[in-house]
């Protein structure tokens, strides 16, 4: 049996990337290494995941939002949660929006005035979530679809033809006519697809860790930059911290009691004792992409395709809007009726957004550095997040508000994720973007757009209905992956319209 798509790995990408694909039709296997997707770390403390706009724009569309939003379960219940409850920061009177290297900025300095094409939405700009249960609920609503998820079977190996790809995996051989390599930082697909990972070297290695101690109070709760370090302690055993060695213990040496008690003492400048290490990690600030997103018939998402270090919190929305993007692209191709090019610009649109991450997370890494001028550089930092300006603009980045995609068009919400305009009746444009098709809205409930519609009429889907609010357009032509192709102004432009249509959906009639 042949697959249209297998997909390697069974994290957030690969699952999400499995739905996508299976809501446009296809057959897809995905194989995962680990037998149990369970872990300690993907759940509360460390498996807490704050979700930026894109991507929660992204499950509010495909109609998974109040699943993955769903309140906190039973504390010990395995998969606790969507959004956790009692995060440190409900503690404080401002209520903060996010951080830059952990300088916070706050919700009440944010000026959404800034965001002209952002409607008011369910989708809101930022949620966290526990990993353990976000995956669970994307395995449940993958295997509803009909996506087959083998686990205990990690892929070794491949071989493509100009037809299809072999994948070996353990003992056993699978055929797909794609593969998608989801597999995470240390992507065997990457590796076996020989794919270059070009980027920059560690500086530091980072720790994440619970600890028992006997004299906790030699810690001050909150972040901390020192002379030697950072630390982050979050009472009443939950340490972050960041040691720059260059990288050189991540991986190398066993995790001990007696190697945190060093580093937790030399960073925090305490002469701290600890007592027991029931959970460590560590991770580092190595920050590498793949040149390309596609050699033949595979492809990368996710960490596969980009790893940088955790403390910028976006790689998981970074892997996630790569498979919101490659999902419709990758469907259309073997489907047959993607225009030329549409599999491209997947890299074209994904690989700056993901050089644009990398650097954000380079540029936290410079202001961490335990030296003079990154202090100084961080007092900088301190005064321009607290004006209105500063917080909107970290708000922007840190929320993925600022995210447009270079699709030409004349008008500047091409690019941009779609408002969700509301419609007379109650609907709102989210809504009307469930199975994952092209839209067309036509406010003004003209002929001429919805004859333009109808020679897409198996692709696109045509609703006429003045909104609420349609700022000043006429109509718009949405993506199956949310993004604006082309928004009318009063009077529309219709070539132009077509144009978009034939871009992103190809020839009108072939299907
Ligand atoms: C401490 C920490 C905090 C973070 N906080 C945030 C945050 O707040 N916001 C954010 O956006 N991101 C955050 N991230 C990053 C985020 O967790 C990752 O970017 C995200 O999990 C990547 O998802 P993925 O599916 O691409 O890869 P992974 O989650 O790594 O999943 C890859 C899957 O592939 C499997 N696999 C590996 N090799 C193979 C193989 N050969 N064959 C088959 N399966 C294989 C693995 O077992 C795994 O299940 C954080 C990361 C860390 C470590």
């Amino acid at each position: 049996m042949i697959h249209d798509v297998v997909i390697a790995g069974a994290g957030p990408v690969g699952l999400f990337l499995a739905c996508e694909l299976r809501l446009a039709g296809l057959s897809v296997l995905v194989l995962e290494q680990t037998e149990d997707p369970r872990s300690p770390l993907k759940r509360l403390p460390f498996g807490m995941r704050g979700l930026s706009a894109p991507t929660i724009e992204a499950f509010y569309r495909r109609g998974m939002l109040n699943d993955i939003a769903a309140p906190p379960r039973a504390k010990d219940a395995p998969g606790v949660g969507g959004a956790p409850a009692g995060a440190h920061w409900m503690q404080q009177a401002r209520r903060p929006g996010g951080h830059f290297a952990g300088i916070q900025f706050y919700q009440d300095n944010i000026d959404p005035s800034k965001w002209p094409y952002r409607l008011p939405s369910p989708a809101g700009t930022n949620m966290p979530v526990e990993l353990e249960y976000l995956e669970s609920v994307l395995a449940a609503r993958a295997t509803a679809m009909g996506v087959e998820i083998r686990r205990g079977l990690g892929v070794d190996d491949f071989k493509q033809s100009d037809e299809e790809v072999s994948i070996q995996a353990g003992a056993e051989t699978f055929r797909g006519r794609w593969l998608v390599g989801c597999d995470g930082g240390r992507s065997t697909v990457r590796k076996a697809g020989g794919f270059e990972f070009a980027g920059t070297d560690p500086e530091f290695t980072g720790y994440s860790v619970e600890v028992g101690m006997a004299d906790p109070e030699k810690l001050r709760p909150g972040r901390h930059y020192t002379a030697t370090g950072m630390y982050t302690y979050q009472q009443p055993g939950t340490i972050a911290m960041v040691d720059f060695d260059g990288g050189a213990f991540h991986r190398t040496q066993s995790i001990t009691l007696e190697h945190v008690q060093a580093v937790l003492r030399r960073v925090s400048c305490t002469d701290v004792t600890v007592t027991a290490l029931p959970l460590a990690t560590t991770w580092t600030d190595r920050a590498h992409q793949a040149t390309a997103y596609r050699k033949g018939r595979v492809l990368l998402a996710g960490d596969a395709a980009h790893i940088h270090s955790p403390l910028g919190g976006q790689g998981l929305n970074l892997g996630l809007g790569d498979a919101m993007n490659l999902g419709w692209k990758l469907a259309a191709t073997i489907r047959g009726d993607a225009p030329a090019g549409l599999l491209d610009s997947y890299l074209g649109e994904r690989h700056p957004e993901g050089a644009r991450v990398l650097d954000w997370s380079r540029a936290q890494v410079g202001l961490m550095r335990p030296s003079r001028s990154s202090r100084a550089l961080e007092a900088i930092i301190r005064d321009l997040i607290d004006t209105r300006d500063g917080a909107t603009y970290f708000a922007e980045r840190v929320w993925g508000v600022s995210l447009r995609y270079d699709l030409g068009g004349s008008h500047p919400l091409v690019g941009r994720s779609a408002p969700d305009f509301e419609l007379l009746d109650g609907t709102r444009l989210g809504a009307l973007l469930g199975k994952g098709r092209g839209l067309l809205l036509d406010f003004d409930v003209r002929a001429p757009l919805q004859t333009l519609a109808s020679r897409w009429n198996d692709r696109i889907t045509y609703v006429a209905s003045d909104a609420r609010d349609r700022l000043g357009l006429s109509g718009v032509l949405v993506r199956p992956d949310g993004f604006v192709a082309w928004a009318g102004e009063a009077t529309p432009d219709l070539e132009e319209a077509a144009q978009a249509a034939s871009r992103w959906f190809g020839e009108p009639g072939v299907v």
